[in-house]
């Protein structure tokens, strides 16, 4: 095998436990009492930052007075720094360890709460292990509760984090990442706009067929990602693709194409998109469809579908992002596409580098 491509998940670990169902929510206290065997001590709860106004959603959750509760802003991905500065705030707060950590709302939440369950656990900051199987020891308990379904982040081995000093976009790959239980409620991603739920939804479909086009294959990653590609299908052909069904197939779409990425890799698509977001800020569901429409030549019976899905759904991609950008910042978006060597190896071999020259990488960003 190409040793770019050697992931070194040889024997996989997915999530330990998960619970499917509405109002599966309801279990969460049982399973802090019953699964979660740390030592006493409180919970931290990290919830998205739209459930401190909307809805019922935070008192739902089993908050005890010792628990904290932060509220995570989605207005930026996080960054390492961010992740530093959240986990001693949250240390000095209390004299005594956490016993558990509950993340609920979209990946930039769940992320937030793997990374700090990791940074608990292992000390340190939060870029040295930024890569491959860096951390020495688990975290603390972790539980995730998606309120929005797509980018896989509740099955997945990584938290993705922007280091602002190295540019890297770039999580902590390790089996300890995981979270220990999950409870997937489609009832709670009813509130999320349509667009918001179609770009994130839309990660799920990108994932499993970038996987499914690229030469690191495994037969039951396959597997998992054309069962999610068919429930994807089904989501975004359908008259109400928000439909209590429809959020149903879509979260374990999600569930499901996280499970496969996580032994596989990306292609062309998710280097594209991250250029888009360190560079340009974009968040990571709608730079992948900005991404998508610009790369027919690489993926054209997708790119064609994603253009029938947001004409069906009445979803704008947005356009002309690139149109007035200066020289350097096209070099910038060269440099932070091209330095994801694993999902462009993948997809190209390893030769990637005479396919996408400096003059393609830019030509194709100013396409879009
Ligand atoms: P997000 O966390 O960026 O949230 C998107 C928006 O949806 C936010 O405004 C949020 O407040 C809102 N929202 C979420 N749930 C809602 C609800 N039920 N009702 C109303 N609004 C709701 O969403 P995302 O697209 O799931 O996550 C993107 C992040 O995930 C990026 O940071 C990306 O890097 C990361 N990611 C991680 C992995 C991984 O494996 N760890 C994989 C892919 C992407
Ligand atoms: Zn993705």
């Amino acid at each position: 095998m190409n040793k770019v491509l050697d992931t070194g998940v040889n024997n996989v670990r997915n999530v330990s436990r998960y619970i499917f169902g509405q109002n599966c929510l309801a279990k969460l206290a049982e399973i802090l009492s019953t699964h979660c065997t740390g030592p006493t001590g409180h919970t931290v709860y990290f919830v998205d930052s739209y459930f401190r106004e909307n809805g019922s959603l935070i008192d739902r959750l089993p908050i005890e007075e010792s628990d904290q509760v932060v509220f995570v802003s989605t207005v930026d991905e996080p960054t390492t720094d961010l992740i530093d500065t959240m986990c001693a705030q949250i240390l000095s707060e209390r004299s005594t360890m956490p016993r558990a950590i509950v993340g609920v709302g979209g990946g930039i939440t769940l992320d937030t709460a793997k990374a700090i369950s990791n940074l608990i656990g292992n000390g340190g900051r939060a870029e040295d292990y930024q890569g491959w199987d860096l951390l020495s020891k688990p975290g603390v308990y972790k539980v995730g509760i998606p309120t929005i379904s797509g980018t896989g982040a509740e099955a997945t081995r990584t938290c993705v984090m922007t280091n602002p000093r190295t540019g890297a976009k770039l999580g902590m790959n390790s089996d300890f990442t995981v979270f220990d239980q999950l409870l997937l409620d489609p009832d709670l991603s009813a509130t999320v706009p349509r667009d918001q739920y179609f770009y994130t939804g839309m990660d799920a479909y990108i994932h499993c067929f970038e996987a499914l086009r690229g030469s690191h294959r495994n037969v039951i990653g396959d597997a998992m990602s054309i069962q999610a590609l068919d429930l994807c299908r089904q989501v975004f052909k359908s008259d109400q693709m928000m439909s209590d069904v429809n959020r149903a197939n879509l979260m374990v779409a999600s569930y499901l194409g996280g499970c496969a990425i996580a032994t596989s890799y990306v292609g062309v698509v998710h280097p594209f998109s991250a250029g888009l977001s360190v560079v340009l800020g974009l968040h990571h569901g709608i730079a992948n469809c900005i991404a998508l429409m610009a790369l027919s030549e690489f993926y054209k019976e997708e790119h064609d579908q994603l253009h029938a899905f947001a004409d069906q759904q009445e979803i704008d991609v947005p356009k002309d992002i690139c149109a007035n950008l200066s020289e350097d910042a096209f070099e910038n978006l060269y440099k932070a596409t091209i330095v994801h060597e694993k999902p462009l190896t993948n997809a190209l071999g390893a030769d990637f580098h005479n396919i996408l020259t400096r003059e393609k990488v830019k030509q194709i960003f100013s396409r879009m």
